[in-house]
């Protein structure tokens, strides 16, 4: 797995039983250095490596005993006498070999062969199993260099043939030579899965599963489902989830601290509001509470799809950690959400009798003097701001509880210097925008405790999306404008042109002065290069009404909470990913006048992006949209590759085995409950296996205790 761990010096300790699959390649037969760097390539340098790289295709070699019966162009295997020879006629031309099974011919083509070769191989007059893709040719039978030219009586060919992924200089024969030699060092190994489970599922032992998978019968053998296949994914995922549930121990056994709540300040701000928490977020709320009243440090992952209240949430949660004499940090990603949030939460905080203050790295040098040393002093009981509340300087009285807005913009490195903050690091809420599909969060944050926002507020009405062509923009400016002399309120974002800020500018300040010259001054515009105050003013006017279309760049994306805005208009939509279309649509549709989302798009549409669009129009549901997504474009970009950190598995697959993925976590966690120091036979069962995945960092926890 991609673990940062791969840099540093493996932790001592190895099984010697395992010494042969953490040789180098080298010392497989038929493995040179050149076969050693195409198998480099393919990210094998031990034993160990080809024992997890299963052959991805495989070709039936169907076996016949005349010409005749073949249906070309089609892979056979049939035994046939040699005829004659015919050299190359000129140069390039290739060297013929005339072959007959009695009654009709074959005849076999060479490029490049040499005359020793072939006439060795091919004795005029002597019979020979020959293999490989027969082709007509003018009408005529033909083989281009068969697969297998062997002596009468050898070892029959497999009807099923794996093929290997391939890289450099290799070819199918040196890898499975190579993986048959790999997996002859398998030693006898206990079994680490739960007994019960294994019957359930069918599963073969793990030598047993790796010979299976390493030679399938058929192309069904080749499923993710096959039980070979399944068991092996699963030792991948059950390592994995060992590791993620060792961290979560060790972090459970640091010292954390206990803030149990009176409830007094959540009670004061609740009565205070029009309306009640849903019952997601009431669960929600007992959740953190319960983790928070407890003497562990907590770690939770709040999800939930946009509108469903997260911020709600967090500031019940934050009200804990004041209720308990401590104090709470709210973080947010970008500067407009931190501003935003601590608009949103001043009411909340007159009504409970809360202090909160905002810090965002472009505070005025003296009030940003006061806001430090009152959080020293405990004058300051929330504190909202961007990362730059992670700074040296920052120092809290009673830091109690740190909530994470909008994860996805936040690196693990950031989460981890909250924690290292001096004294006993607090309780973390992490809140993420973008539902993730259940696999991906077991993947990704499976150490850390989950709750999920499954229900909007009441009263929200359906989105209408539709799907309009650029050709017929004109037209949406009309109606546009109709609905806003209607009183309506509209977000335009512009499209993702390139990678690049400066080019979505040019964009976004284009359609402004466009949008601007037809409907006048209330129109404003909002890019993340502009001047923060000159943003905030724009968000500000839109927010309160005295601007009613606010043309945007993505900035818009993440949080902005504008209940009365009720249209979206999006340009290029093919041009953004699903995910991202998913939270530009939730900034309409919060409140309860009726809602629309018109995504523009560029004729003509590829077949991706229609399936794209068309889930769009089909659902709201955040959780779908990801599985969605993820089908599309595959787990690491669904979430983005660069800072996914996801573990890259070499068998498992996540968007086809989440269920896997499940029930390698309980399994992970009850056996670590039963059998704390892995000491039980099933326990050094499971130890092996997290030296053969190589789970360095559960191995150091274990070894520490
Ligand atoms: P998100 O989960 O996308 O961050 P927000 O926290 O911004 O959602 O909430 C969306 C909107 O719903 C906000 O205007 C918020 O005030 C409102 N809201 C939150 N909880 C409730 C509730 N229980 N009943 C009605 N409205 C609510
Ligand atoms: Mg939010």
């Amino acid at each position: 797995m991609a673990d940062d761990s791969s840099q540093l010096t493996p932790p001592r300790g190895r099984p010697a039983v395992l010494f042969p699959l953490f040789a180098g390649v080298e010392t497989l037969p038929g493995i040179g250095p050149r076969a050693a760097e195409g198998l480099a390539g393919l990210g094998v340098t031990r034993p160990r490596d080809l024992i997890l790289t299963l052959p991805q295709n495989g070709i039936s070699r169907r076996a016949i005993d005349r010409l005749s019966e073949a249906r070309p162009p089609e892979v056979i295997s049939i035994t046939l006498t040699i005829s004659r020879h015919l050299p190359p006629s000129g140069r390039g031309r290739p060297w013929r070999v005339v072959t007959s099974d009695g009654t009709q011919d074959l005849t076999l083509v060479f490029f490049h062969a040499k005359e020793a070769w072939v006439t060795a191989q091919m004795p005029v007059g002597g019979q020979r199993i020959v293999s490989g893709k027969i082709e007509l040719f003018d009408g005529l039978a033909q083989m281009v260099h068969p697969d297998h030219i062997l002596a009468v009586g050898a070892q029959p060919l497999a009807a099923f043939e794996p093929i290997y992924p391939l890289s450099g200089a290799l070819t199918q024969r040196v890898v499975a030579n190579a993986a048959e030699a790999a997996l002859g060092r398998v030693p006898p190994l206990a079994e680490w899965i739960d007994a019960a489970l294994l019957a359930r599922e069918g599963w073969p032992a793990f030598d047993a599963a790796l010979a299976a998978a390493h030679a399938p019968g058929s192309r069904a053998a080749l499923a993710p489902t096959d039980p070979a296949r399944a068991r092996l994914a699963y030792d991948e995922l059950f390592a994995h989830q060992l590791t993620l549930a060792l961290l979560r121990r060790e972090r459970r056994r640091a010292p954390g601290r206990a803030s149990p709540g009176d409830g007094r300040l959540r009670a004061k701000a609740l009565s205070a509001l029009p309306w009640g928490l849903t019952a997601a977020q009431e669960r929600a709320v007992a959740e953190i509470a319960g983790d928070m009243a407890a003497p562990m440090r907590m770690n939770r992952l709040l999800q939930g799809d946009v509108g469903s209240g997260k911020t709600l949430v967090a500031w019940l949660a934050l009200l804990i950690a004041v209720e308990a004499g401590g104090q709470g940090v709210l973080m947010a990603p970008t500067e407009i959400l931190a501003r935003q949030h601590a608009a949103g939460l001043a009411p909340w905080a007159e009504a409970a009798g809360v202090r909160v203050a905002t810090l965002t790295g472009r505070d005025r040098p003296d009030a940003r003097a006061q806001i430090l040393a009152d959080l020293a002093a405990g004058l300051i009981d929330v504190l909202v701001g961007t990362h730059a509340v992670f700074q040296e300087a920052v120092q809290f009285a009673d830091l109690r509880l740190a909530v994470i807005d909008e994860q996805h913009r936040f690196g693990v490195a950031q989460r981890m210097a909250l924690g290292a903050k001096g004294g006993v690091p607090p309780d973390v809420l992490v809140m993420t925008a973008t539902p993730i599909p259940r696999s991906l969060a077991l993947t990704q944050f499976g150490d850390m405790e989950l709750s999920v926002l499954d229900e909007k507020p009441p009263g929200r009405q359906p989105i209408t999306t539709t799907i309009v062509p650029d050709s017929r923009r004109e037209d949406i400016i009309a109606r546009l404008g109709k609905a806003l002399s209607e009183g309506a309120r509209a977000y335009w974002v512009c499209p993702l042109v390139e990678e690049s800020e400066v080019s979505d500018l040019t964009a976004a300040e284009e359609r402004f002065r466009n949008l601007r010259a037809i409907f006048g001054d209330s129109v404003r515009l909002v890019h993340g290069q502009m001047p923060a105050e000159a943003r905030d003013a724009a968000m500000a006017d839109f927010a309160s009404g005295r601007a009613n279309l606010l043309v945007a760049t993505t900035v818009i994306e993440v949080g902005v909470d504008v209940p009365a805005a009720t249209i979206m208009v999006i340009e290029r939509a093919e041009s953004f990913g699903l995910a991202q279309l998913h939270q530009l649509r939730g900034r309409v549709g919060r409140g309860t006048g009726a809602s629309f989302c018109i995504l523009l798009y560029q004729p003509p549409l590829g077949e991706t992006a229609t399936r794209r669009l068309g889930i769009l129009r089909e659902t709201e549901d955040g959780f779908r949209i990801a599985e969605e997504d993820m089908a599309i474009r595959g787990a690491g970009d669904a979430i983005g590759t660069a800072q996914s950190g996801l573990p890259r598995f070499r068998i498992a697959d996540l968007e086809r085995q989440s269920n896997l993925m499940a029930l390698a976590r309980s399994d992970a966690r009850a056996l670590l409950e039963g059998d704390p120091q892995l000491a039980s036979s099933r326990g050094q069962a499971a130890r092996h296996l997290l030296w053969l995945m190589e789970q360095d960092k559960a191995i150091r926890l274990i070894a520490a205790g």
